[in-house]
């Protein structure tokens, strides 16, 4: 049946019967004149419009509405009436009840000429369909969110970080640069193990902030990827000098101090680069490479490191050495050398340094570099720092000519000092070797102290009353004041290498070498210089009033067979002489 045919059957109806269906109808419904005056609407109009239709009769919607509003909707009825067309669009109202949102259908009505006799205005209420759409688009919003975003501390997350770096591989050009930093955070598991997680999530929190602000100064995308490691995708950089100036502005945000429990704690981070298209060509190889390269970075205490294919195969050696050191432990593999240090007065030794090496079946003799920082995360570091004290005493209980003034220094790392049965260990050991108190002592670094210092201030307290003195090694390098540094029974700094050799060409170094011996000795703490390798460096630090002294120039750390023999030879002349 056509249009025709079924407008044939419809004349049928009465008049009555036309009204009726009009008015039952479910939506307001009403009919305009050619020059826009109401003909008529239903009762659901009435009630939508909330003007009974008498007062609307004859009258156009500018004579009832308020203008703002006749306005919006008037020009649809004139476009439907002058375009022929049904004309279908969803507005949004506020009648002071909230927002309301209509959905407006204008459609000619045809007389038999094909003429517009009148307009049909069928208005329906769509605010719950609306709002509906709306928590829907914002509940997926949030879905898309989660999906993006890390929970913690809102940065992006691993999966959209390496979506975000895939992408900019994909259009990047010849021209364009694409580099990625993983950052890695150094002993937050101190933190965490420390001050409790809590704290160790307001830190991720805090840092997640500066690192926010950091990528919005350099249009840097930023993410934590776990637990405390995080990437940087850079698509700006000029130079590796520029790459390299912006990692270390990132390491400066992390080292900033964090209140947390009424303590200012603080933290450094390392950071590995890996760039496109040198390093990998897409982000799965460009992270892996990152990652290798931090970890380079960490296990030589440095900033940043830049990934080249030699660090790969040290990384699976890394893996290897992890697994194997339970054996090393068990099947003495591990040994210790030591190396001198003596008074600048008068060349004689004072002490030596216990340090550790091992000597792997494969390998050959691997130092602590390549191992200790994988090992101080985790619980076997306790059980070798054990094993370094009581081999160490025993050791020098061995040479005949160790005399009752000299001692022995070995090195802790800052889970030892977390330890609370560190003290006791050590006094079990001095007391099974006959040896008194002073006879050993012990180096930390400022790293280890400035995750939870009223800790390390109990542990090393405790050592302290044992008359084990406590030294701080690589004096310089940990961001710490010596104030917070004399709140510890300390009795001595070994200023860091790295600025005894600078300080001849630097006078950075130089200034750090002279008002670090200056300030130790206003607060009568003794200064070793470490790494001493030649003649002017000890001529300079002797004039400079530094105390002792242990490096290359002096002796290399050897075997403890080779100590006997170094002992009797060193009567005066290892250093030639000051001038
Ligand atoms: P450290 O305690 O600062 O030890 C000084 C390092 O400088 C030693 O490296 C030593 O061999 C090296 N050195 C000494 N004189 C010179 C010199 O004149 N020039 C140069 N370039 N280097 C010199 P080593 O033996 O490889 O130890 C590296 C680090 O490993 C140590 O740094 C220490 O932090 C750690 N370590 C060593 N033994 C142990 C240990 O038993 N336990 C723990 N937890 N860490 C240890
Ligand atoms: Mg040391
Ligand atoms: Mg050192």
């Amino acid at each position: 049946m056509d249009q025709s045919d079924k407008l044939k059957q419809f004349k049928g109806l009465s008049q009555t019967e036309l009204f009726w269906v009009l008015e039952q109808l479910p939506y307001a419904t009403g009919l305009f004149s050619t020059d826009l005056k109401y003909i008529y609407y239903n009762q659901v109009g009435e009630r939508m419009s909330q003007i009974p239709f008498a007062e609307a009769v004859g009258k156009t919607p500018h004579d009832v509405f308020p203008p703002d509003v006749a306005s919006r909707f008037v020009p649809l009825i004139e476009q439907a009436r002058d375009s022929k067309q049904t004309i279908v669009k969803e507005l949004d109202f506020d009648f002071g009840k909230g927002e309301t949102w209509i959905q407006l259908t204008y459609a000619p009505l045809f007389d038999d000429h094909g003429k517009v006799a009148s307009i049909i205005a069928i208005t329906q209420d769509i605010t719950f369909q609306k709002q509906q759409e709306k928590q829907l688009r914002s509940y997926s919003e949030h879905l898309k969110g989660l999906a993006e975003h890390d929970t913690l501390t809102k940065l992006h997350n691993r999966h959209y970080f390496f979506q975000l770096l895939d992408t900019a591989v994909i259009r990047a050009g010849a021209n364009q640069p694409v580099a990625v930093m993983y950052m890695d955070l150094n002993f937050f598991k101190v933190v965490n193990d420390t001050l409790g997680h809590s704290d160790g999530d307001k830190l991720l929190v805090m840092l997640s902030d500066r690192l926010c602000r950091f990528g919005e100064r350099h249009n840097l995308a930023v993410a934590r990827i776990g637990g405390d490691e995080f990437a940087v995708l850079s698509t700006n950089h000029k130079s590796d000098k520029h790459l390299r100036a912006l990692a270390r502005e990132l390491s400066k945000e992390v080292r900033a101090p964090y209140p947390l429990s009424g303590l200012q704690t603080e933290i450094s981070a390392s950071i590995g680069i890996a760039k496109w298209p040198d390093h990998g060509e897409n982000a799965n190889n460009l992270m892996r490479c990152a990652d290798i390269a931090m970890y380079h970075a960490k296990n030589h205490l440095n900033e940043v490191t830049f990934y080249h294919a030699d660090l790969d195969t040290h990384s699976l050696k890394h893996l290897d050495l992890m697994s194997s050191f339970g054996r090393a432990l068990r099947e003495k593999e591990l040994c210790l050398y030591f190396q001198p240090i003596v008074r600048m007065a008068d060349k004689s030794a004072v002490g030596y340094e216990a340090l550790l090496r091992w000597r792997h079946p494969e390998y050959g003799l691997i130092t602590p570099f390549e191992f200790i920082s994988v090992i101080e995360n985790t619980q076997s570091i306790h059980d070798l720092t054990a094993w370094v004290i009581d081999e160490a005493l025993d050791q020098i209980h061995r040479w005949p000519n160790f005399g009752d003034e000299q001692y022995v220094s070995v090195n802790l790392s800052a889970r030892n000092i977390m330890d609370d049965q560190l003290s006791q260990q050590i006094a079990t050991a001095i007391k099974n070797h006959h040896l008194p108190g002073q006879q050993l002592k012990v180096e930390i670094t400022e790293h280890c102290i400035l995750s939870d210092a009223d800790r390390a201030v109990k542990t090393l307290t405790a050592i302290g009353e044992q008359g084990v003195e406590v030294l701080i090694d690589d004096y310089g390098t940990g961001y710490s004041s010596l104030s917070k540094l004399i709140q510890l029974p300390v009795g001595m700094l070994k200023l860091d290498l790295s600025f005894v050799q600078s300080m001849l060409d630097q006078p950075q170094s130089l200034t750090i070498v002279r008002s670090t011996i200056s300030m130790a000795h206003s607060l009568n703490l003794k200064v070793i210089a470490e790494g001493v390798e030649t003649q002017a460096m000890w001529d300079k630090l002797k004039m400079l009033g530094c105390d002792y002294a242990q490096g290359y120039l002096i002796a290399k750390p050897m075997p403890p067979e080779s100590i006997g023999e170094w002992m009797s030879a060193n009567t005066n002349d290892i250093v030639s002489g000051s001038k």
